[in-house]
C-alpha cells in the first residue's frame, strides 16, 4: 500500500483544523486570564513557540511514522517475492524429471522431489531422515564411496555414473550429481545430488552393440564377431598349442526356395538354419551367420582334420530332416567346407579364406557334401586370380577369338547352323579353351563383356555368310547365366541386331537349365521379352541341372540340347539310351526341336538319328574352328 496525496492533503487540513483550533483555544483562554495586553502579548509569543514545538512534534512523529510505514512495506514486499520464488523453486524442484535429495552437512535427507519418489519407488516418508546409503547396490566396493567423498571434499562437487538400487531391489545405473553447499558465513551446511536414471539409455546401447555384432534374422554372431572370435581363439590356440577348426557351411540351391516361395519363407528357412546348427553344436562352439545362405562353425580344441570332418558329417545329416515352413515341407542340404589350425592356416583371416576355398570344392563336386582344404586350392585362388586380371588385358589386347562349330541335320547330314564358341589366343599359352577362363568371368563381373564381344562378332559374322550365300538356319550364341537375368541383356541383344542388321529369326540364344529354372520368375520375363525381338531361344546342357517338367512348359524355348555327358555313353550304356530316349520324348511331346552335342562316333549319330533326334553336334561332325575353316559342303553320311 502506499501513501497517497489524498492522505497527504487530509493531514494537511487535519493539522490546519488543528492549528485553528488551538490558537482560537488558547487565545481565548489567555485573554481570560490575562487583561494587561502586555502581558497578554507575552503570553500569546510564550503560545506561539509553544504551538511551534507541538507542530515540530507532530511533524517529527508524522514523519517518524511514515518512513517506518515505508520501511515496512518495502520488507513486506520483499518477503512476498521470496515466497514467490521459494514456490517457484518448489514447482522447479518437483516437476523436473531428475532425482534431487538434499542431505544436512551429518548426511541425513532433509528433503527430496517427486522425481526421486517415482525412479527409486520409495516414499518421502520413508526416505526422510536416512541417509543416502540406503540406495547403495553393493555394485561399487568402498574406493569408489571414497572417491567420491574426497572429490566432495576437495572441489565441493562430484559428478559421474552410479549403480543403485531400487525399493524393488532392481540395480540401475544413474547419472549424478553431487554438490556441497556452504551458508552464508561458509560453513558447510548441506549436499543436494541430482540424479537422471540412465537404465534406458544404456539398454539402447547394449541393444546397438548387439545389432552391430549380431544377425538380426537368426540372432546368431555376424562375420564382425566370428571374425573377431576366430582372431581370439587362435591366440588361445597358439598359447596352448592346441587347434581349431572353422566349417563354412552353404546351402545348396536355397535361391530356388527363395525365389520360387518368396524371400518370407527363405528368411525363416534361413531362422530354421540356424536353430538346428545351433542344436548341433553346443556351449564352446561358435555358430555364425556370415549373410545370405552362408553360416560358419568355429570349433576351438581341435587340431585333427578327421574331428572336424565328423562334425562336418553331422551338419549334413541335421539338414536332411523337413523343415515345416507356413504348410511346406521344404528340404535343403548344405555343402560343407573345413580349414583346421594350424595345419591350413596360420591367422583367421587366412582360415576364412581356405575355409571357402574348400567350400567351393565342396559346391564343384556336386554339393551336399563336405570338403578339406589343400594347398592347391590355394594354388588354384591364386591362379584365379592372375587370370582375371589377365583377361582383362586380353580383351582390351583383342585376343579373344570366336570359333564356330558345325551343327548338322541328322536326317539329311546337311550342314545347317553353327554354334559360336568363345577362345583366348594368349601370348604364351596358346589358344585357351573357355573352361579355363568363363567360370573366373563369371566370378569376376567380365562375363558381361565377353558375352557381348562374341554375340556382336557372331551377328556379323552371320551377316556376312549371309551376303556371301551360304545357306544357314541359325548362328547360336551361349549367354552366361550370370547374365541372362539382367535387364541390360535385351538392351544389349536388340543393339547387335539393330547395329549389325541380321534378320533375328537367324540368331539363337543357348542359356544353361540352371538360369532358366533358378531364377524363374526373372528368366521367364526375359525369355518372353528376347522372344518378342524374334530370335530362337535353346535350353544348353539340357539333363545337368534341376528341370521342372511345369516350368520347362511355361517356357518360350524352341530347342532343348541334349548334354554331351548322356551322348558320351551311347549306345551302350543303359542309363544314357534311357535318359536321351526321354528327352527325345520329352521334347517331341512339347513340339521343341532336339539337338544333341559331343557326337564323337557315327554310332551315335546313327543311334539319336533312330531315336528321331533332330540336330547333331560333335567331333564326328567336325571341331569348333575360325569362321573361314568352315567347310559348308561337308555331310557326312549316317545310315539309319
Ligand atoms: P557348350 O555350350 O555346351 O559347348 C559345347 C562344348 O562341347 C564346346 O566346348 C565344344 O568344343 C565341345 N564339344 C563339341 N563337340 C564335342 C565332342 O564331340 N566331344 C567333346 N568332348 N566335346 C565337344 P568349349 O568350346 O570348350 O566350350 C565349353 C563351354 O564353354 C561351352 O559349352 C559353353 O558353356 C561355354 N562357352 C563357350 N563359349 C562361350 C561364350 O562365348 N560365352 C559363354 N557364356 N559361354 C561360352
Ligand atoms: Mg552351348
Ligand atoms: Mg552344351
Amino acid at each position: 500500500m502506499s501513501v497517497s496525496y489524498r492522505d497527504a492533503l487530509r493531514a494537511a487540513l487535519l493539522y490546519g483544523l488543528v492549528s485553528v483550533i488551538w490558537l482560537q483555544l488558547t487565545d481565548h483562554l489567555l485573554s481570560r486570564y490575562f487583561d494587561e495586553p502586555t502581558q497578554l502579548a507575552h503570553w500569546q509569543l510564550i503560545n506561539g513557540y509553544v504551538w511551534m514545538f507541538v507542530s515540530a512534534a507532530l511533524i517529527f512523529v508524522a514523519r517518524a511514522r511514515l518512513l517506518s510505514f515505508l520501511g515496512g512495506s518495502a520488507s513486506l514486499k520483499r518477503q512476498r517475492q521470496d515466497r514467490e520464488r521459494l514456490r517457484q523453486a518448489e514447482v522447479v524442484f518437483d516437476c523436473t524429471r531428475e532425482g534431487v535429495l538434499v542431505t544436512d552437512r551429518k548426511g541425513v535427507i532433509v528433503h527430496v522431489n517427486r522425481a526421486l519418489v517415482e525412479i527409486t519407488g520409495y516414499t518421502v516418508e520413508e526416505v526422510l531422515g536416512r541417509r543416502p546409503n540406503m540406495f547403495k547396490s553393493g555394485h561399487h566396493g568402498p574406493e569408489f564411496y571414497q572417491a567420491v567423498f574426497k572429490s566432495l571434499k576437495d572441489s565441493g562437487d562430484w559428478q559421474g555414473e552410479i549403480w543403485n538400487r531400487r525399493k524393488s531391489g532392481e540395480i540401475y545405473p544413474q547419472w549424478q550429481t553431487v554438490r556441497a553447499i556452504n551458508d552464508s558465513k561458509g560453513q558447510l551446511s548441506h549436499y543436494v545430488a541430482v540424479f537422471t536414471d540412465i537404465s534406458a539409455i544404456k539398454q539402447s546401447q547394449s541393444e546397438l552393440a548387439r545389432l552391430v555384432h549380431h544377425d538380426p534374422l537368426t540372432d546368431l554372431p555376424n562375420r564382425l564377431l566370428f571374425t573377431d572370435r576366430t582372431e581370439q581363439a587362435l591366440v588361445t590356440a597358439q598359447r596352448h598349442t592346441s587347434g581349431c577348426a572353422l566349417l563354412m557351411i552353404d546351402l545348396d540351391h536355397f535361391k530356388i526356395i527363395n525365389d520360387s516361395l518368396g524371400h518370407n519363407v527363405g528368411d525363416l528357412l534361413l531362422k530354421g538354419v540356424g536353430g538346428r546348427l545351433q542344436g548341433v553344436f553346443g556351449k564352446g562352439f561358435t555358430v555364425a551367420r556370415l549373410g545370405g545362405d552362408e553360416f560358419a562353425v568355429l570349433i576351438e580344441n581341435c587340431s585333427t582334420a578327421r574331428q572336424a570332418e565328423a562334425l562336418a558329417q553331422q551338419v549334413l545329416e541335421v539338414m536332411k530332416a523337413a523343415f515345416d515352413i507356413e504348410k511346406h515341407q521344404l528340404f535343403i542340404s548344405a555343402s560343407v567346407g573345413i580349414s583346421v589350425f594350424p595345419s591350413d592356416a596360420l591367422n583367421a583371416e587366412q582360415l576364412l579364406r581356405n575355409a571357402d576355398s574348400a567350400l567351393f570344392k565342396a559346391k564343384s563336386a556336386g554339393r551336399e557334401g563336405y570338403a578339406l582344404y589343400t594347398e592347391e586350392l590355394t594354388a588354384h585362388a591364386l591362379n584365379r586370380i592372375e587370370v582375371a586380371s589377365d583377361l582383362r588385358r586380353a580383351l582390351e589386347q583383342h585376343e579373344l577369338r570366336v570359333y564356330y562349330q558345325p551343327v548338322h541335320d541328322l536326317n539329311t547330314s546337311r550342314l545347317i547352323g553353327v554354334e559360336a564358341l568363345v577362345r583366348w589366343q594368349h601370348p604364351l599359352r596358346g589358344l585357351v579353351p573357355p573352361g579355363e577362363f568363363i567360370p573366373i568371368a563369371e566370378r569376376t563381373g567380365l562375363i558381361a563383356e565377353i558375352d557381348a564381344w562374341v554375340l556382336e562378332q557372331a551377328c556379323w559374322q552371320m551377316c556376312q555368310w549371309q551376303s556371301a550365300g551360304v545357306d544357314l538356319s541359325f548362328v547360336a550364341v551361349n549367354i552366361s547365366s550370370r547374365l541372362f537375368a539382367r535387364p541390360e541383356l535385351y538392351t544389349l541383344v536388340s543393339t547387335v541386331l539393330a547395329d549389325t542388321g541380321l534378320d533375328p529369326a537367324l540368331l539363337e540364344l543357348e542359356v544353361t537349365e540352371s538360369a532358366v529354372m533358378d531364377d524363374s520368375q526373372g528368366a521367364l520375363e526375359q525369355m518372353y521379352r528376347l522372344r518378342a525381338l524374334g530370335l530362337r531361344l535353346a535350353i544348353d546342357d539340357f539333363g545337368t541341372g534341376f528341370s521342372s517338367l511345369l516350368r520347362l512348359k511355361r517356357l518360350p524355348v524352341q530347342k532343348l540340347k541334349i548334354d554331351q555327358g548322356f551322348v558320351a555313353g551311347l549306345p551302350e550304356d543303359n542309363d544314357d539310351v534311357a535318359i536321351v530316349r526321354a528327352v527325345i520324348a520329352l521334347s517331341q511331346s512339347m513340339g521343341l526341336q532336339v539337338h544333341a552335342e559331343g557326337i564323337e562316333q557315327v554310332e551315335q549319330a546313327q543311334f539319336l538319328l533312330n531315336l528321331n533326334c533332330d540336330l547333331g553336334q560333335g567331333y564326328w561332325f567336325g571341331r569348333p574352328m575360325p569362321a573361314s575353316e568352315l567347310d559348308w559342303q561337308r555331310a557326312p553320311a549316317i545310315s539309319r
